[in-house]
């Protein structure tokens, strides 16, 4: 219904409201007046009409009244209008018809002004009033034949002075109507832009916390996913604004049709939704709705001439009692976080074990921010060997954390926590500054793999920061090699691309870390500035027990090297691994077979005593 439509229904209900008083104030005189005549009002000569009109129209009052309660309905109050006119000119007539006296002729003059002031409408008020009018002229005629010239202008007058109280009346009544009706839909405008989100007309922010505190306040079983769109922002960057929005748009009617009933979907802000879920709210029906969600809004969008795909990171958590709507988001976002690190495009629901993880990364969070990071910090050093040349060619750096308050905290915690922060670009920063002090008193051959976030490729100024870090150092860029994952190169394609771009400009090598454990899209690789890839350790985890799992190493080798691309196997812990991934001609090797990540004063003393001993221990 368009606003106007809805705009006219709301004033016609409104002007029943307002008059339906005065057509109940009518009916209830009415009723009272002929309930009195029943009594007490008699006709010379009449057997008994006059009565029996008079209480016929008592109960007429009283079926209109009833039909008319509560009636937010014009065209009742205009039936029941009309029906009583009737009754009363039927009324009138009997009385008049069984005993006429020129004084009754009154009576029709007295209909009209209150026809007029009764009458829910204009097109009630004046029929009624012609027709008491033809009659009053008709009987005057018949029985007044010397003076009907007297009675034509009385009845006139009675008329005109009816319709134009009864025109005036109702002309007041219905401005006041249509002034209050104007500024209850501009209300009610002003609190819809305020509770909508203006491109996709969804709810907003705002109004999803309010229906969140409703559904929670109410008691019900609910559950609310955080959704966000993975490769949005490079179909902004590529094909402009107005195509961005028209995906959201569509994103947001694709929600819609998903939620149904059942969900109340929001847009939170950017390509962040949000969704109320009422109903079934267990891991099945979640899994399901989030598979449903994930599968529609990874379908191809038609925009125009442009046909693109995005896909969606979804995660859920069940509101629990005690928890306030902010902390239920916290943790759909902590889900979310979770979906979009390990299982992008697959829904991820909050659990206790979540709940765990995420009560100790606040804590490493809280204690990250206070520490002195420079004296805490440290890096170790894992070698990468070249198995056919057997000797080491590369260091990988990789941080660690001595906390005063925390102790020894996994890399995996600290990084993923400072990711969430914010403060990884800092930390990088020292952490690569560290680095490069230390590759300087190494042999020049000797290259650093160096770790770095998505969020530093994500920020001009980080990888600015990087650039002048390797600069000031007089450190050999050619010897360092940032690598970065493979989910973080997708987040931002295309802003990934422009900063690594920078970075090998100035003569780093750029490698793609733990590949398999994502996408694994060679679909990208090639338009990647890649000089290297490292295979995921859980590949080497399944080479015995999986024939598949070196056919896969195999094939990635294969291409590796007709991309001309490096390709380092990490995670190799047993001379069992190393000789199968021998036998399909891998060549780069990292794993604890050869040595543990050691402190950088062991570097030195380990490339001189190597040799031999990597290929002869088990
Ligand atoms: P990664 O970059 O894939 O690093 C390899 C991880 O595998 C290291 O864990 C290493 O100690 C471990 N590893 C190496 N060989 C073996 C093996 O044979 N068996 C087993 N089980 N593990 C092996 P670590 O040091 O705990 O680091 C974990 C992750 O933390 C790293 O994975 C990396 O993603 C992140 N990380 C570490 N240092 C940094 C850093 O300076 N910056 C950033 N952004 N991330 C870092
Ligand atoms: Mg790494
Ligand atoms: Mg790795």
């Amino acid at each position: 219904m368009s606003s106007a439509d809805a705009r006219a229904v709301h004033l016609r209900a409104e002007t029943a409201e307002g008059l339906r008083p005065v057509v109940h104030g009518y009916l209830v005189i009415v009723a009272a007046y002929f309930a009195f005549e029943t009594l007490f009002y008699r006709v010379p000569g009449d057997p008994g009409f006059v009565p029996a009109s008079s209480f016929a129209t008592v109960v007429l009052c009283g079926w209109l009244f009833r039909l008319t309660r509560g009636a937010r309905d014009l065209r009742r109050l205009d039936l029941a209008g009309h029906a009583l006119n009737l009754m009363l000119v039927i009324d009138t007539l009997v009385d008049i018809h069984l005993q006429y006296n020129s004084i009754k002729l009154l009576y029709f003059a007295l209909l009209l002004p209150i026809f007029a002031a009764s009458g829910a409408r204009m097109r009630v008020a004046a029929p009624g009033s012609v027709a008491s009018m033809i009659l009053f002229l008709v009987f005057a005629w018949r029985h007044e034949g010397a003076r009907f010239g007297d009675y034509v202008w009385v009845g006139g007058t009675a008329l005109l002075t009816g319709l134009s109280i009864g025109g005036i009346l109702r002309a007041a009544l219905l401005r006041v109507v249509r002034a209050q009706v104007t500024t209850e839909c501009h209300r009610q405008q002003a609190q819809r832009l305020a509770d909508c989100d203006a491109l996709t007309g969804l709810a907003n922010r705002r109004s999803f916390f309010r229906h969140a505190e409703a559904v929670l306040a109410a008691e019900t079983p609910f559950a609310l996913a955080l959704i966000d769109l993975d490769g949005f922002k490079p179909v902004n960057d590529t094909y402009g604004h107005g195509v961005g929005d028209d995906l959201l748009v569509v994103v947001a009617e694709r929600l819609r049709e998903v939620c149904g009933d059942d969900g109340f979907p929001a847009r939170m802000g950017g390509d962040e939704f949000a969704i109320v879920l009422t109903g079934a709210c267990d891991d099945a029906a979640l899994h399901a709705f989030g598979a449903r969600l994930c599968q529609s809004l990874n379908e191809t969008y038609v925009l125009g001439p442009v046909a693109t795909t995005i896909s969606a990171s979804v995660g859920f958590v069940r509101g629990d009692a005690g928890l306030t709507v902010s902390q239920c988001l916290e943790r759909a976002d902590y889900a979310l976080y979770f979906a979009k690190q390990n299982l992008r495009g697959a829904p991820v629901i909050f659990s206790a074990r979540h709940e765990t993880e995420m009560s100790n990364f606040s804590l490493v969070d809280h204690t990250l921010r206070a520490a002195d990071l420079d004296r805490e910090l440290s890096i170790v050093f894992q070698p990468q060997v070249d198995v056919v040349q057997n000797r080491t060619v590369a260091f990988e750096a990789l941080a660690r954390w001595h906390g005063a308050a925390l102790g020894d905290v996994a890399p995996d915690i600290f990084i993923r926590a400072a990711e969430r922060s914010g403060l990884i670009t800092d930390i990088t920063l020292k952490l690569l500054r560290k680095t490069l002090k230390h590759m300087a008193a190494w042999p020049e051959h000797v290259r650093v793999s160096f770790n770095l976030s998505a969020r530093d490729l994500r920020s001009a100024l980080s990888i600015h920061n990087i650039c002048a870090a390797i600069r000031d150092s007089g450190v050999d860029p050619r010897r360092i090699e940032l690598e970065i994952t493979e989910t973080a190169m997708l987040t931002d394609f295309d802003q990934a691309c422009e900063a690594l771009g920078v970075l090998k400009a100035l003569g780093c090598r750029v490698a793609i870390d733990d590949f398999g454990e994502g996408y694994s899209s060679f679909g990208y690789i090639h338009r990647l500035p890649v000089d290297k890839i490292k295979i995921d350790r859980t590949f080497v985890t399944q080479l015995v027990r999986h024939g598949s799992a070196i056919k896969i190493i195999k094939t990635i080798i294969d291409l590796c090297r007709n991309l001309e691309l490096d390709c380092v196997i990490e995670g190799v812990e047993t001379r069992a691994e190393l000789n199968k991934l021998m036998q399909v001609r891998a060549r780069y090797v990292q794993g604890y077979l050869f040595a543990r990540p050691m402190p950088a004063e062991a570097v030195l003393p380990y490339l001189e005593t190597e040799m031999p001993r990597a290929l002869a221990a088990e």
